[in-house]
C-alpha cells in the first residue's frame, strides 16, 4: 500500500530524482513510502547521504498553513463562500460552549438550492478547492462554505455513502493528515448525525480553534471528574494509528452503532476519541453535528440562540442522542 503526503503532487519519476530540499539545497536520491510516512534520502552538499524521515513531517506541519494559502486562492477565484458568524459563549453546568450565530447563511442556502438535490459536490470535487492528496484513495479539499478558517474535508476519491462505516483506508488517510498537525477530526455518519452531503467525507479543523474554548465538553468533564449527560463511548486515542480502526470498532460496539447505517458522530483528537449515537438531527430546528459535541454549535439566528440559552446546550445535545439500545440490536 502506498500513502502520499497530502501535499505530494504526482511528478514524473525522472524529475523526482533531481529534486532538492529547498531549505538545505540537498539533492534527493531516494524516496521510500510507508503507510504513514514518506522517508526520503538526501545527499548533503558534502556528499554524505542523509536520511530525512522528517521531510513528510515538515510538510504535514504545514497542513493548515497550506489550507490557508489554498483558501486565499479559492477566495480570489470566487470558489469559496465563508459563512460569517458572531460568537457567543454559554457555560452549561460548568462546561463551556461557543455558539456561532450565522450572519450570511443565505449565501449557503442559495448555493444549495441551485444544485439538484442528488448532486454530489465531491464527485468530482472543485479543483479550486483542492489542497492535496491523502494517499491513493482520498483527497483533502477546502470546505466551500467554511465557518472555521482551515476547515478541511477528507473526501474519498470514489463515491462511498456517508452512512458507511469508516474503513482501514479512511483511517490511514486520516493518520497521514494528523501525523504532525493538531486537529480535531470528525465524522457525521448520515443525515441524522448532521451530514449534509451523501459522499463519504471526514472533516478536520485546527485545534484549538481560533477564538474557541480549548476544553471540549469531554475534556472539560474529565478535568472536573464528572460524566457527560449525553450517551457516548470514549477512549484515549491509541498512539499507533494502526490501532485506530480497532478502537473505533470498539467504540461503535459500545455505543450500539456497529451495524451501518446507524447514525452517530465520531470525534477524534490526538488525545481522545468519542462516538455519540444519534436519534435525530435537530433540537427545535437547530441542526446538530459532531462539532456540537466538541462544544461548538451553529445557529441560524438570534431566536435559535435564545432557544439554546433557555434550554442549555447540554439538554439540546442530549435531545438528539439515542438514549436506548440501537433499534437494529
Ligand atoms: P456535512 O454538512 O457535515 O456533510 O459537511 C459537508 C460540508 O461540505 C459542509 O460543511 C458544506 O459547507 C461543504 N460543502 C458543500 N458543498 C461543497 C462543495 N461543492 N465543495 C466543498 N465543500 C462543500
Amino acid at each position: 500500500m502506498h500513502v502520499r503526503s497530502p501535499f505530494a503532487r504526482p511528478r514524473p519519476r525522472r524529475r523526482a530524482r533531481h529534486l532538492r530540499d529547498r531549505r538545505t539545497g540537498c539533492a534527493r536520491i531516494q524516496q521510500v513510502r510507508t503507510p504513514f510516512q514518506v522517508r526520503v534520502l538526501f545527499r548533503s552538499p558534502h556528499g554524505a547521504p542523509l536520511e530525512r524521515a522528517r521531510y513528510a513531517a515538515a510538510a504535514m506541519e504545514d497542513l493548515f498553513e497550506r489550507a490557508r494559502r489554498a483558501g486565499k486562492r479559492a477566495l480570489a477565484a470566487g470558489a469559496l463562500g465563508p459563512i460569517e458568524t458572531e460568537q457567543e459563549r454559554l457555560v452549561d453546568d460548568g462546561i463551556p460552549f461557543v455558539i456561532r450565530v450565522v450572519s450570511s447563511l443565505a449565501r449557503k442556502e442559495q448555493a444549495a438550492r441551485s444544485r439538484p438535490p442528488t448532486a454530489d459536490p465531491f464527485g468530482p470535487w472543485e479543483e479550486a478547492l483542492f489542497v492535496g492528496d491523502a494517499g491513493d484513495d482520498h483527497v483533502l479539499i477546502l470546505n466551500k462554505f467554511p465557518v472555521y478558517e482551515g476547515h478541511l474535508l477528507l473526501v474519498t476519491r470514489r463515491f462511498e455513502p456517508q452512512e458507511s462505516l469508516l474503513s482501514t483506508k479512511d483511517f490511514e488517510a486520516l493518520a497521514v493528515c494528523l501525523a504532525h498537525t493538531r486537529a480535531l477530526a470528525f465524522y457525521n455518519s448520515g443525515r441524522i448525525a448532521g451530514a449534509s452531503q451523501p459522499h463519504k467525507h471526514l472533516q478536520l479543523v485546527p485545534e484549538p480553534w481560533p477564538g474557541d474554548t480549548r476544553a471540549a465538553p469531554l475534556e472539560s468533564a474529565r478535568q472536573q471528574g464528572r460524566s457527560l449527560p449525553f450517551p457516548h463511548a470514549s477512549c484515549a486515542t491509541p498512539s499507533n494509528p494502526k490501532d485506530w480502526p480497532h478502537a473505533y470498532a470498539d467504540l461503535l460496539a459500545e455505543a450500539g452503532c456497529s451495524a451501518a447505517p446507524a447514525p452517530y458522530n465520531l470525534l477524534m483528537t490526538h488525545d481522545w476519541m468519542m462516538v455519540v449515537p444519534r436519534s435525530r438531527e435537530h433540537y427545535r430546528g437547530i441542526s446538530i453535528n459532531a462539532l456540537g459535541f466538541a462544544g461548538s454549535l451553529l445557529v441560524r439566528n438570534h431566536q435559535e440562540l435564545e432557544l439554546l440559552r433557555e434550554a442549555g446546550p447540554l439538554r439540546a445535545l442530549t435531545h438528539v442522542c439515542r438514549l436506548g439500545p440501537s433499534p437494529r440490536e
